[in-house]
């Protein structure tokens, strides 16, 4: 959703705050395509700093369906945003860019709200998402999930020592 940055640009109007529903469903990156099982609206507060310099703040919850490193289950994952920052309504975009400034969620004199949340969620995607800290995983053989019961499939890595032992037991029966 946009929100039209004219009327805090004007003098008399120096600070706005809003509440705004946010479009998309899902986060979608290089990673795969991520569902929202919640999401809450934006509350953002803009401020005229002046100069055409605008702050914003505010922040965003939404949790999002991310699955397990190990066992692929999906984990619901909350992901707390909060935004500030501020841009040079001056700048063109490509003095942004030259600067490399990332505000690629500001369009002429429009604020794209989900611009700014990717952004964000980008920056606090999780580094391991486990359902679990001692998630078994699945097995690399048939696909059951370790952690629901054992799989009839011989997957017992011996520790090479062991398995030197092993081999000597097989070759005295
Ligand atoms: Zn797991
Ligand atoms: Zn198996």
């Amino acid at each position: 959703m946009l929100i039209h940055l004219n009327d805090v640009l004007s003098c008399d109007v120096k600070t706005v705050s809003k509440k705004v529903n946010l479009e998309m469903n899902s986060f979608d990156s290089s990673l795969g395509s991520f569902p929202f099982i919640q999401k809450d609206p934006a509350e953002l507060t803009i401020t005229n700093l002046g100069e055409e310099k605008l702050r914003i703040e505010g922040k965003a919850e939404i949790v999002a369906a991310i699955p397990c490193d190990r066992c692929l289950m999906e984990v619901d994952t909350p992901l707390k945003l909060t935004f500030h920052k501020e841009v040079d309504m001056k700048q063109t975009a490509e003095g942004r860019i030259e600067d490399l400034d990332e505000t690629d969620f500001i369009i002429g004199y429009n604020l794209d709200v989900d611009k700014l949340v990717y952004s964000e969620i980008l920056v606090n995607w999780p580094m391991k998402t486990l359902c679990r800290e001692d998630c078994k995983g699945i097995c690399r053989k048939c696909g059951t999930n370790l952690n629901h019961g054992a799989c009839s499939c011989d997957t017992v890595e011996l520790d090479p020592r062991m398995a030197v032992i092993a081999e000597i037991f097989k070759n005295s029966n």
